[in-house]
């Protein structure tokens, strides 16, 4: 490995790459080889928060006022300059986050689409007309803009997630404060680059790097910001709510989940177990839609967990970027540790350890945040690992002896954002989908599929009841307004 100084990086405010107010940086690193640093990024204050929300609230005045087909051209230029940028991007995501090249380019190419859906919203219809009780009312509801709005996202889908909140948000005529996760500066520096080059009018876009305590607090607390849209873990999440919605700005929340999967007796295991492989262990498990919880039917309950045991350890860890990898480490050395907690805590709680366990250190692992894929059978609902998101490549199964006991298991969590179930009997997928808790329901296929042009979000405390993507996005994205025009008397 050669030592490269790091680059430092900046701001976006106005229309220009800025200096941030303080002097403090934050070092970038590749959590696969901790050795590379990636960059160095701004930490930055509330008072750049302040210029990148002034900058914002100047713009809105004009691209509130753009037309659809304007705002739709530069949305399809950007996503034409990502899918051109796809496997550079691509690459800069792996190194930065630590999934697989494979899902670090996919996860840019599903930005694309994401770009291109939007694209079509600004020319899409925005409103209805009515009859009004006068013949002479000329009478309509359409969507207008919120004004300047907060975008908070998490490093897991650092490319995908800022774009399903920024292509709405600018599509229906919004101007945006952006602040990404901490552990991703790199991937929301490079988006941002594509909306510059795509034309992207100053001060539409703001890019502000920072800590979610600095940061992330002054866009939630800041009165001209008029919504944030939010993504994350529910104790923040909940805390952005609370602050927000204080003042009166409109909130959208999106968080976490304790993602089941259900295999029926009559279930084809060689799918079940393909299913809940990748759900459990692509992305190291840190999807928000990651499957944590496996509840089989008793009369498969031990073919299944041998072949998963099996399908587990033969999965190859390391670092994504080599394309051979299936799985690579985890984000951060503190995600480290909390899954490795976990993983104790179940231990204590009596699960029984199967496959995994532990770091992986040695070798070409000595310098990443490596946890070996981990399963646990005989895991009880009530326990910790049944019942709290742990975010790392651990799966628990669970036992039921009726279909309604493993709904009834599969509802026994404070979250409700994907579920699925492996059958080949219809009626018990219809069953299925009707009394599963779950934002997302998939039939045979994994809990952490999900489209770019239809809604996605969670029930219960996965989310604030709104959805993104799709034309959802339009319900967050956009307030009412309701026109009475009445001809005026013939002259
Ligand atoms: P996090 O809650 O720690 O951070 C999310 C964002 O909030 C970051 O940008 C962070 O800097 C910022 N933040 C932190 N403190 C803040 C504060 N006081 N005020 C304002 N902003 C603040 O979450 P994370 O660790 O980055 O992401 C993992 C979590 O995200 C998991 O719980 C996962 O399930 C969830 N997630 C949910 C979805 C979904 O769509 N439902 C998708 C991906 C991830």
């Amino acid at each position: 490995m050669t030592t490269t100084v790091a680059q430092q990086y900046k701001n976006y405010i106005g229309g220009e790459w800025v200096e941030p107010s303080g002097n403090e940086v934050r070092p970038d690193e590749n959590p696969a080889d901790t050795r590379e640093i990636l960059g160095l990024f701004p930490r930055s204050t509330a008072e750049d928060v302040n210029r990148a929300v002034e900058a914002a609230a100047e713009a809105f005045k004009t691209w509130r006022r753009t037309s659809g087909p304007q705002r739709s051209a530069i949305l399809h230029k950007a996503a034409n300059i990502l899918e051109q940028r796809a496997q550079e991007i691509g690459e800069a995501l792996t190194r930065e986050e630590g999934k697989t090249i494979g899902e670090g380019v996919g996860e840019v190419l599903r930005g694309v689409a994401i770009l291109r859906f939007f694209a079509g919203e600004p020319v899409r219809p925005i409103g209805e007309v009515f009859s009004a009780t006068n013949p002479e009312t000329f009478l309509w509801a359409e969507r207008v803009p919120l004004g300047v709005v907060g975008v908070i996202t998490p490093w897991n889908f650092p490319v995908a997630i800022p774009l399903w909140k920024l292509a709405p948000c600018i599509a229906y005529g919004n101007t945006a404060v952006f602040k990404p996760a901490e552990l991703t500066p790199l991937t929301a520096h490079l988006i941002t680059e594509v909306f510059i080059e795509a034309g992207l009018p100053a001060g539409v876009l703001n890019l502000v790097h920072g800590s979610g305590s600095v940061v992330g607090e002054a866009i939630a607390r800041h009165p001209k910001v008029n919504a944030i849209t939010f993504t994350g873990s529910g104790t923040v999440g909940r805390h952005v709510y609370q602050v927000a919605s204080e003042r009166g700005a409109k909130v959208q929340l999106e968080l976490g989940g304790k993602n089941p999967v259900i295999i029926a007796d009559d279930a084809d295991l060689d799918l079940a177990v393909e299913i809940v492989t990748s759900g459990a262990f692509r992305s190291t498990g840190q999807k928000c839609t990651a499957t944590s919880r496996v509840i089989v039917l008793e009369p498969v309950l031990k073919d299944f967990t041998a072949k998963l045991v099996e399908r587990a350890q033969s999965l190859r860890v390391g670092p994504g970027i080599r394309p051979d990898t299936y799985m690579g480490p985890l984000v951060s050395e503190d995600q480290r540790e909390k899954v490795l907690q976990y993983i104790e805590i179940g231990k204590q709680e009596g699960a029984k350890l199967l496959t995994g366990g532990t770091a992986l250190s040695e070798g070409e692992y000595a310098y990443g945040y490596y946890v070996a894929p981990t399963v646990f059978a005989d895991v009880e609902p009530q326990m910790r690992i049944a019942q709290e998101e742990i975010f790392g490549p651990v799966v628990g199964i669970l036992r039921a002896r009726t279909l309604d006991e493993a709904i009834a298991i599969a509802n026994s969590v404070r979250y409700g954002l994907s579920a699925s179930i492996v059958t080949r009997d219809i009626r018990k997928a219809f069953y299925f989908a009707r009394e599963i808790e779950a934002g997302v329901v998939h039939v045979n296929s994994e809990t952490a599929g999900a489209e770019p042009h239809v809604p996605f979000g969670g029930m219960k405390e996965s989310s604030s009841f709104s959805r993104e993507q799709g034309r959802a996005a339009m319900e967050f994205f956009t307030q009412v307004k309701t026109v009475y025009l009445d001809m005026p008397p013939a002259q």
